[in-house]
């Protein structure tokens, strides 16, 4: 079996214990900074869904495999810059890492120019990491407020990336009580070592980069 059989196997066996409808929790292929001969054994098995956490690099990998491949859906779950909203709207159909004032602002400006949005996300810092992205759980209902009735933008849900030296529950629980208390239905969390610990929580897009694509080289090299 591939590595990407074997873990849609497992998301489907994770998503039936928790006693979920079927097909409810979406896989993100993680493809950043992987080779392409990697990505395109993964859409030629069929894969349509991928992520990517730099605009520029998405924009140089995708933009060509778009001519090639039918329906790609290009998730962005790394950080956004102001200067590079106008390639981000052009590319991503969800966009995972809404967390300031003035990122939504700007986005606003240009989704309005546009007359379409993409799916947006609110990324929540749940571990309250000085260097990690993501608005202040406190400050996350605030937040998803005014998006929604000062900028007019459609939220579809709250993404986290909890810290890497702690066990992730508390931090899976976290984020699914704000976006249930807010109404919201995407909950974007898991990754390659704890997406089923994230399913069990009520995630619906988990993103899994190299437990399907392999280790990813550190020195950042795509060809
Ligand atoms: C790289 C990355 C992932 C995937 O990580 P793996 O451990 O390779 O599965 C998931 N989410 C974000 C935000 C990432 O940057």
């Amino acid at each position: 079996m591939s590595a990407l059989a074997e873990i849609e196997a497992r998301v489907a066996a994770a998503v039936a214990a928790a006693g979920r409808p079927a097909g409810s929790a979406k896989l993100l292929a993680v493809s950043k900074v992987q080779p392409r001969t990697r990505v395109e054994a993964v859409l030629q098995a069929g894969h349509r869904t991928y992520g990517e956490n730099r605009v520029q690099e998405a924009q140089g990998r995708w933009e060509p495999l778009r001519d090639l491949y039918d329906d790609i859906d290009l998730h962005l779950i790394g950080p956004l810059q102001t200067n590079k909203i106008k390639p981000a709207l052009d590319l991503f159909n969800t966009i995972h890492t809404l967390d300031r004032d003035r990122l939504a602002r700007k986005l606003a400006t240009e989704i309005q120019a546009r007359g379409a949005a993409p799916r947006l996300l609110v990324q929540v810092n749940v571990g309250e990491e000085a260097q990690k992205a993501g608005i202040d759980p406190a400050k996350a209902d605030a937040f998803i407020a005014a998006c929604r009735d000062e900028y007019d933008l459609p939220i579809a849900g709250v993404m986290a990336i909890p810290p890497a030296d702690q066990p992730p529950e508390p931090h899976f629980k976290a984020l699914a009580d704000i976006a249930h208390r807010n109404g919201l239905d995407e909950i974007s969390m898991g990754m390659s070592a704890d997406f089923e610990a994230a399913i069990a929580h009520g995630a619906t897009m988990i993103r899994v980069g190299s437990a399907i694509f392999g280790a990813r080289d550190p020195s950042g090299v795509t060809t």
